[in-house]
């Protein structure tokens, strides 16, 4: 194997192998390192997303809320069962098998690619060398043309709260529980924390979401955190605005967490503990001597636009550089930046980044909140549309929530789509795609949207900010 390249890319996540494989379907020699290892000691690419965020989370929540709602929903559609069960160890094989499945797709992937695999740690050397270290302990010393660092994201630790992969555990670690904790707590009531926590309240632990901020959800619209508030709360996932933790002890009744709210000190007694309260990029032992690549105060990789590091030729993409850490953003990072590196165009366009959470109901938004788009001056048109008008919502018995679309009340152009309801994380797409292409509200009025489905939610909520929504009286 040559020990040269046009392109290495360090790190195999959703922002790392998309970049090797446009970097070789550019017709350009490429490796790609990674040095992921799970529990079991095998490697295997895909990074966080694959292994331990995105693709599990999401195979556990499914599971979970088929068996909630069995429980919950199943009688009203007139389906009867016999006793609803579920089996932790079934869900979590399953789990396994779709991860297994998706991270070794990567390699018949780079295979197909051509794309060079290298399963060990990457360090980023001077003059663009690579120093690769196997996981077997052998060095070698590899060329590059370019380097792409995507070498991701790691969840932050409280202090006062020392992880114990037991009691105390992480975002993986609360994905890998082999039963269901009687009393469970989590600290920060973010993403990882509301999707974490309703997959194991659903399986019946008592939850309690310790937040330090006041304001729940604070990034997202407040209709729609406000919705959300009051589902969540229905669900019996117990919330706590302002709760700042202090400590947590695991003693033989259980982990003691310490905190403080607006009534003075508290303490908590749960059986399992998951600190979700962030993620701080990863750089550690990636950059050797007179790289001339710069981080920035937080430990993100300076880049500029379109991901150049302050080294010529050296690129980074994904959580270890600035904006949402998300693996769509990273990975169209990814494919932008092995494009240019082949002299073609690439561009991502920030301000089109969709967010969603995958809690029941959904929630999923584009652009700018009603808030930020009156804060940056814009004078606003707001259209809403619930679901329990939508005829195809009733039907999946699934009328929660409303779609929200914010417009400019001058130019009609699309600021932000917001929706909290069934599907909300497929919905979005359309909003993306209307707002990718400057689309103004009437744009969307104009456009068919099949009958009956969820996307007539849209149609609606567009034709409701000009106060023109059949299905819905207009105010
Ligand atoms: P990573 O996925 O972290 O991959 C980086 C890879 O580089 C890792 O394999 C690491 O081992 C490797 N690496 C690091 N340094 C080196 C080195 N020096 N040498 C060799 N290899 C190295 N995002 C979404 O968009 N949707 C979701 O639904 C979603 N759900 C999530 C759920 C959870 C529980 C978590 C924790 C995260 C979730 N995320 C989700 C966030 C998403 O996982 C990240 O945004 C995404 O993985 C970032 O991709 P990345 O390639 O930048 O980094
Ligand atoms: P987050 O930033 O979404 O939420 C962390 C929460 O913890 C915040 O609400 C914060 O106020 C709170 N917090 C911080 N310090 C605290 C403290 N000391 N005590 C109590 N609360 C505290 O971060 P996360 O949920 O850990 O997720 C990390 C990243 O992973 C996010 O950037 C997210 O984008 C990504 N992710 C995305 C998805 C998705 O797209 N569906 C799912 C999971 C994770």
């Amino acid at each position: 194997m040559s020990d040269s390249f046009d392109v290495i890319v360090i790190g195999g996540g959703p922002a790392g192998y998309p970049a090797a494989i446009r970097a070789a379907q550019n017709k350009l020699s490429v490796a790609c390192i990674d040095e992921w290892k799970n529990r079991d000691g095998s490697s295997a690419f895909g990074g966080t997303c694959l292994n331990a965020g995105c693709i599990p989370s999401k195979a556990l929540l499914e599971s979970s809320e088929l068996y909630h709602r069995a429980l919950h929903e199943f009688a009203a559609h007139g389906v009867t069962l016999d006793g609803v069960g579920f089996d932790v160890a079934a869900m979590q094989k399953r789990k396994g098998g779709i991860v297994r499945q998706m991270t070794q797709g990567i390699l018949t992937l780079f295979k197909g690619a051509g794309v060079t695999a290298l399963t060990g740690h990457g360090r980023l050397l001077a003059d663009k060398k690579v120093e690769f270290t196997g996981h077997d302990g052998a060095k070698r010393t590899l060329q590059a043309k370019h380097v792409v660092l995507a070498s991701g994201s790691e969840p932050m630790a409280l202090r006062g709260v020392a992880f114990d992969g037991e009691r105390i555990v992480d975002s993986w670690g609360a994905l890998e529980f082999g039963e269901v904790p009687k009393r469970l707590c989590v600290i920060g009531a973010g993403v990882i924390g509301l999707e974490l926590g309703s997959v194991w309240r659903r399986l019946g632990s008592e939850t309690v979401m310790l937040e330090a901020l006041e304001q729940f959800l604070p990034m997202a619209d407040s209709q729609l955190s406000k919705e959300a508030a009051r589902h969540f709360k229905k669900q019996g996932l117990d919330i706590r605005l302002g709760a700042k933790v202090s400590s947590a002890t695991v003693k033989p009744d259980g982990v003691h967490v310490g905190y403080t709210d607006a009534k003075g000190a508290q303490t908590l007694v749960v059986d399992r503990l998951i600190v979700a309260i962030g993620r701080r990029p990863f750089t550690k032992d990636l950059l050797g001597d007179g790289t001339g690549v710069a981080l920035d105060e937080r430990g993100f990789v300076q880049v500029d636009e379109q991901c150049r590091t302050a080294a010529a030729d050296v690129w980074a993409v994904g959580d270890c550089v600035r904006g949402p850490m998300l693996a769509h953003k990273g990975k169209e990072e990814g494919v932008a930046v092995a494009d240019l590196i082949a002299g073609h165009y690439g561009h991502v366009n920030y301000k089109v980044i969709p967010s969603v959470i995958y809690t029941a109901p959904e929630i999923a938004w584009v652009g700018q909140t009603e808030e930020q788009a009156k804060a940056a001056g814009r004078s606003t048109k707001i259209g809403s549309f619930p679901f329990a008008a939508s005829g195809r919502a009733k039907a999946m018995e699934a009328g929660a929530g409303f779609c929200k679309v914010v417009a400019d009340a001058g130019t009609d152009e699309i600021l932000g789509i917001h929706i909290i309801g069934p599907m909300a994380g497929e919905l979005i797409a359309e909003a993306v795609l209307a707002m990718e292409y400057s689309a103004s509200s009437e744009d969307l009025q104009r456009t068919i949207h099949a009958h009956p489905t969820l996307s007539e939610a849209v149609h609606e909520a567009a034709l409701a900010a000009d106060k023109r929504a059949i299905d819905i009286p207009n105010r």
